[in-house]
């Protein structure tokens, strides 16, 4: 994916003072995401109020009857990209070679470290349904010159309890753990919650987590959750109750809060203004730090004009 919209500044920074189990409603926005008719995409991080959970920074769902998926090479740094289909495929090319259809059932992360390229697009020229995740994951300090990886996982650890199956993309869930690499103590989850099933679900209270329902309608922490929002929870929780009626598909999400202040501009993550706009001008010279995605002839999507302030760090709302 890549960023059409690049507010003014946009970042986070780590809230000093966890304030503990809590449930704040978030809803998501739409957004247009680049292609020949632009799909849209509902956005559920970063948020003025929440800039990220654990090290999560970026929540996209896409939800598209008719998609013709045509992002064009692009760049990140400082992230995890986490790509995952729910229905229709894309194809993925990046700058280490990488030319896979990422499909549903399989994990696509591809970590930028300090520099990567990549391109998505749909599979054929007919316009198809195309649902699915994308996530980003921010980096820690010490990975933001590392050099730039892609994995792919098609076989990952299911917890399973009476009523519910959960996938688990990254980090743990009771006892099933994902191979995926990440850097700091991250989980995300896509359940399957049966009709009529109440289950507890267990938590690590050192992470703060967030509920998104793909489909479906959950029943958690006091709310009757459709899809769209994102319902935060705050930290400190060893186990979290989830019903359904009719039955639900959910992402839960979590993370020990991130402990570092980021500036997000466009597709970068950073730390300071100079890390960004240096990003930014590398990308525009066509440095090899970003190397080249093939197959695309010279085409790629030029990075948008900076702000004319200074980015800064923003601070989490209480
Ligand atoms: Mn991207």
């Amino acid at each position: 994916m890549t960023r059409l919209d690049a507010p003014v500044t946009e970042s986070n920074c780590h809230r000093v003072d966890q304030e503990g189990p809590a449930t704040r409603l978030l809803e998501s926005r739409e957004v247009p995401l680049g292609g020949i008719r632009g799909i849209l995409v509902h956005r559920s991080l970063p948020q003025r109020e929440l800039p990220m959970v654990g090290a999560w920074c970026f929540l996209d769902r896409f939800d598209d009857e008719q998609s013709n998926m045509r992002v064009l090479p692009h760049p990140h740094t400082g992230l995890q990209t986490v790509t995952w289909p729910i229905d229709g495929s894309i194809r993925h090319r990046d700058s280490l070679g990488s030319d896979v259809a990422v499909q549903p059932g399989e994990l696509n992360i591809m970590t930028s470290g300090r520099g990567i390229s990549h391109s998505e697009f749909s599979i054929g020229d007919v316009a198809s349904p195309l649902r699915g995740l994308q996530f980003w994951v921010a980096l820690p300090r010490e990975m933001a010159a590392a050099d730039p990886f892609f994995e792919r996982f098609t076989d990952l650890p299911v917890y399973e309890t009476d009523g519910l199956t959960a996938t688990v993309l990254v980090g743990r869930l009771g006892e099933a753990e994902s191979d995926a690499t990440i850097f700091t103590p991250l989980m995300g989850a896509d359940a399957a919650l049966d009709a009529g099933a109440q289950v507890s679900l267990p938590l690590d209270p050192s992470f703060e987590y967030a509920v998104m329902v793909v489909s479906g309608s959950l029943d958690v922490a006091g709310h009757h959750l459709g899809s769209g929002p994102l319902l935060y929870l705050g930290i400190g929780r060893d186990a979290l109750d989830v019903s359904s009626a009719d039955g639900a598909r959910f992402v839960l999400l979590g993370g020990a809060p991130f402990g570092e202040e980021l500036i997000m501009w466009w597709n970068f993550v950073g730390r300071s203004d100079g890390e960004i706009v240096t990003a930014r001008d590398d990308w525009e010279r066509g440095s090899d730090r970003f190397g080249h995605v093939d197959g695309h002839g010279g085409e790629r999507i030029p990075a948008p004009p900076l702000p004319t302030v200074r980015l800064t760090p923003r601070r989490r709302r209480p």
